[in-house]
């Protein structure tokens, strides 16, 4: 509610306008003379004065400019008579938010009136919108430093670039991690912060929402000459609208993972190692008590030969493990020449073809070009990867089936496709099956001998060699395993 005081020497007007502002909401106070007038604002929170500006003592003028000094915000209308147009000016220059000439009907003061009390209406929304402003920027200060706090903080490195690449944030273990120093300040391209090709690459493809729609968040590995492994995973930040506005890559320190790694590889490699020749002994030995025993009985034979199988099967586990344990310490075979891919694919077709008339299958290899490119690679691994890829296809094969291999080129690689109309698998299966020991185990496959770790060799050898490996399976529809090998084109023209 407006409080309003009415500064007037005439009784009359005074409560002429008691009788109207109170109609309009407003509290009244009434003084006869500006003294008294003075003394009432003092003591009352008042918003708005109306004012005699001739009255006995004290003159309008002086009531306006003493309550101004008081509250220099506080709305005055001026009464003033005919006679007096002029001092009403000057009263407005003086700072008098309006006057009303005398006399006046009650429509004329309301109007006066109503307008000033609209003025401090908008005047305390503006004071409220103002203290929400104040209020919102205060709060979203605190909420901004208690991100960067926290990121600041954080264990990882983290780094920030815009859709261009360039980095617009960089916190504290990300600095040290890259030897950036604390006074080079973001900005520039990702590339003048790290050396690392490859990471620069990531960092840009998602930074440009190249992987916003990628089932998995992309990684990078890449090791620091402190020997230490970092693990980046990045991932776009997009806009309401789903604009790519830059990335965020995330830097994790795997160094104790990879060495505990390590030492489990180096353990199985070596207890591995271990086992072998004693096995393959006791296998030979098997092998020849089977041969030379006489009168021993068909159950016994048997019992020995299936022992003889089991030790077969351990000493190809053995082979496998050591394998993998040199793929992962990355000296895997390591005589690489120039290779026709197809000619060695010729000959493991041509070993492996008994195997599949064991069990009734037609094996069959298709070159669809005459000249294949070589690929420099060690023929051990190529033998490695296709003579998996092919042993599986009989393996997981019904009697009476069909394996066929077929090679090509495309897109300047070598393609390979090993497919098979056997028992196929589901999707949940394809997506794990290059973990190492990971074997689907059903009715038709159970019984089905193997270690679970040539599709990982297989894996290896291939990412070893830049080269892809795709699955398309179907259960009961059977499997396509293709892999992609570069060719090595430099190395091609040396040998013309
Ligand atoms: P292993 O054959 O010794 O079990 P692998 O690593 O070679 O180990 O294969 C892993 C699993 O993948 C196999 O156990 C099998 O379930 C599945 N698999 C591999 N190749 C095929 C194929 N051609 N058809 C169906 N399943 C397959």
């Amino acid at each position: 509610m407006n409080q309003v005081l009415v500064i007037d020497d005439e009784q009359d007007l005074r409560d002429g306008c008691e009788r109207i502002l109170k109609r309009m909401a407003c509290k009244v106070f009434k003084a006869s003379t500006g003294e008294d007038g003075i003394a009432l604002f003092k003591e009352n929170s008042i918003s708005i004065v109306l004012c005699d500006l001739k009255m006995p003592g004290i003159d309008g003028i002086e009531v306006l400019r003493r309550l101004r000094k008081i509250d220099e915000n506080i709305l005055v209308i001026i009464i003033t008579g005919f006679a007096t147009i002029d001092t009403a000016i000057e009263a407005m220059k003086q700072g008098a938010y309006d006057f009303i000439a005398k006399p006046f009907e009650p429509d004329q003061l309301r109007i006066v009136v109503g307008r000033a009390m609209e003025k401090l209406r908008l005047r305390r929304k503006a004071k409220a919108l103002e203290i929400e402003r104040l209020k919102n920027l205060a709060d979203l200060g605190t909420e901004k430093s208690r991100i960067l706090a926290i990121i600041e903080s954080l264990p990882n490195g983290i780094v920030v670039t815009n859709a261009k690449g360039n980095v617009v944030l960089m916190n504290p273990d990300f600095r040290k991690r890259f030897d950036i120093l604390q006074d080079r300040e973001p900005g520039n391209p990702i590339e003048t912060y790290i050396q690392d090709q490859g990471l620069c690459c990531l960092i840009h493809e998602i930074s440009k929402g190249l992987h916003v729609n990628a089932e998995k968040v992309p990684t990078y590995e890449l090791t620091l000459p402190s020997e230490t492994y970092l693990l980046a995973r990045g991932q776009s930040v997009l806009a309401e609208d789903g604009e790519c506005l830059g990335a965020v890559m995330i830097f994790t320190n795997i160094t104790d993972l990879k060495n505990f790694d390590q030492l489990k590889s180096e353990f199985v490699a070596k207890v591995a190692h271990e086992l072998r020749s004693p096995l393959a002994t006791i296998h030979e030995q098997l092998a020849a008590v089977i041969e030379d025993a006489q009168g021993i009985g068909e159950d016994n034979r048997h019992l020995l030969s299936r022992a003889k199988d089991k030790t077969k099967n351990l000493i190809s586990l053995i082979g496998n493990l050591l394998d993998l344990a040199r793929i992962e310490a990355g000296n895997d075979y390591n005589s690489p020449k120039q290779v026709k891919v197809s000619e060695i694919l010729d000959g493991i077709v041509e070993f492996l073809k008994t195997r599949a008339e064991s069990k009734n299958q037609a094996l069959s290899i298709v070159h669809e070009n005459v000249d294949m490119p070589f690929v420099v690679a060690d023929p051990l691994a190529i033998e490695s990867i296709f003579g998996n890829l092919i042993t599986n296809a009989i393996k997981y094969t019904q009697k009476n089936g069909n394996i066929a291999v077929t090679t090509a080129v495309e897109k300047g690689r070598v393609k390979v496709s090993v497919r098979d109309n056997g028992y196929g698998m589901d999707a949940q299966h394809v997506k794990m099956i290059f973990e190492k020991f990971y074997r689907v185990k059903n009715d038709k496959t159970r019984h089905i001998i193997g270690t679970g770790l040539g599709l990982s060799i297989v894996k290896g050898l291939v990412d070893a060699m830049d080269g892809e490996i795709t699955v398309e399976s179907e259960p009961d529809h059977g499997s396509t395993f293709t892999v992609y090998l570069p060719v090595e084109r430099e190395k091609q023209e040396v040998s013309v």
